[in-house]
């Protein structure tokens, strides 16, 4: 199947007289007819369902539609973007271990990244996109365990050199994960330019109608833990009777060992009426997509060059300076644009509050055009060099371009521009 077919049939095929839309399944729990029976499961959680904690069969057919759309062995869902991020570094990282991330990250992951995973132990060394190789090589200590990075940063918009990134990771035996929000499998695939981990928040294109708060992580199933830094995955675990997961499920050894251990002990699965709503999205998401970006390229088209725009980012301009990753790396820019308003931090605010038709709001990525000012909002808890750092200037506006006629969204940007 192709992408787009993909999207409507995986992950849930109906049987003779079975509903033709995914169910939802509002269950927590599942019948058995014996206690043995019962007992057999819990040696092993993926044989069968147990608890709607662990697994449901609502999120299961998103979970698989997911893994097939990006190319991967398996799949599983969290409860927001935020819980798919920390639980893709759990997975492989421990109190005293470190990983290595681009600075050009989402606010609330440099939040975990810098505040809350520092206090668990674990360390993040956040590197320059643009370093040379042999600089970014040196920032790997014995204990560095991951590198980590987006697809398109949010909000910066720079697009991750995937291939580069897999290498120098590859080098030091670490898995490469790649946050892949913005593009969606749509606009790329990481797994074939040689990411082993990619996670989304849901939240966005995936759902795209602004429904629910959810994640994913999807596992290529390419990495070999077996190489010696991850006894984790190899080595018995203690509290499933001593199983090894490299063992006892190959290639999807860390995909179920997330579920079995950290979605166990954390309990961040969504509920089965998330899912439903977030297939929704996913059946529409290719065509989605593709207007996201046209609309992006017309009004980013428009902007360039406006005597009011100090500059603008959009990856998908041929003047971009990323746009030959862009080329490389993307089908299209998706359908957000970062732009800098001339007179800085209160020109911006003065033109997102003229904005008529766009909405001001905490999202992005929504099928309705929205606006959001990351110095003030998102990203306010940053410092000022930690801002510089993740590419945002206080005139900034991230402008996310929806599924309205792109004439109505250009008009209402210039009636804004011009009471400025
Ligand atoms: C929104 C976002 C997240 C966090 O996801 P939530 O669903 O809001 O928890 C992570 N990464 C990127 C790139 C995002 O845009």
């Amino acid at each position: 199947m192709k992408i787009e077919t993909k999207c409507l049939h995986s992950g849930y095929t109906p049987k003779n007289t079975e509903p033709r839309v995914v169910p939802i399944v509002q269950s927590t729990t599942y019948v058995y007819d014996s206690t043995e029976e019962v007992a057999s499961v819990f040696d092993e959680p993926t044989k069968s369902l147990i608890y709607s904690r662990f697994a449901n069969p609502t999120v299961m057919a998103v979970e698989n539609k997911i893994a097939e759309l990006e190319g991967g062995v398996g799949a599983m869902c969290t409860s927001s973007g935020q819980a798919a991020t920390l639980l893709s570094i759990l997975n492989i990282c421990r109190a005293g271990d470190s990983f290595i991330s681009t600075g050009e990250v989402y606010g609330g992951t440099v939040n975990l990244f810098s505040f809350t995973l520092k206090k668990m132990g674990i360390e993040c060394i956040f590197v320059d996109r643009n370093s040379s190789d042999e600089e970014i090589m040196k920032a790997f200590k014995p204990n560095t365990k991951a590198v980590f990075g987006e697809t398109i940063a949010n909000p910066a918009l720079s697009v991750l050199d995937i291939e580069r990134f897999a290498k120098i990771a590859h080098a030091n035996n670490v898995p490469l994960i790649v946050d892949n929000t913005f593009a969606t499998p749509i606009l790329c695939r990481p797994i074939e330019f040689g990411a082993d981990i990619v996670i989304h928040s849901t939240s966005k294109y995936m759902d795209g109608h602004a429904v629910q708060v959810g994640g994913v992580i999807v596992d290529s199933g390419n990495f070999d833990w077996t190489n010696g830094k991850f006894p984790e995955l190899v080595e018995p675990d203690e509290s499933y009777h001593g199983i090894s997961y490299v063992e006892t499920y190959g290639k999807a050894a860390y995909i179920i060992k997330a579920r079995m251990q950290l979605m166990r002990d954390f309990g961040v699965y969504p509920a089965a009426h998330s899912a439903f709503l977030l297939n929704l999205g996913l059946e529409t998401m290719a065509i989605r997509m593709e207007k996201y970006c046209e609309n992006a390229m017309k009004v980013a088209n428009y902007l360039k060059g406006h005597e009011k725009i100090e500059s603008i980012k959009y990856p998908g301009l041929e003047s971009d300076e990323d746009y030959p990753l862009t080329k490389k790396y993307l089908k299209g820019a998706s359908g957000v644009i970062s732009l800098v308003i001339k007179g800085g931090r209160e020109k911006a605010m003065e033109f997102m509050n003229s904005l008529q038709l766009a909405s001001n709001e905490v999202h992005v990525a929504d099928i309705r055009t929205c606006v959001l000012h990351p110095a003030s909002e998102t990203h306010r808890q940053l410092t000022d060099e930690q801002l510089v750092a993740a590419g945002i200037n206080g005139g900034m506006v991230r402008f996310s371009v929806g599924l309205e006629n792109v004439d109505d969204i250009i008009s209402d940007i210039e009636q804004a521009l011009n009471k400025i």
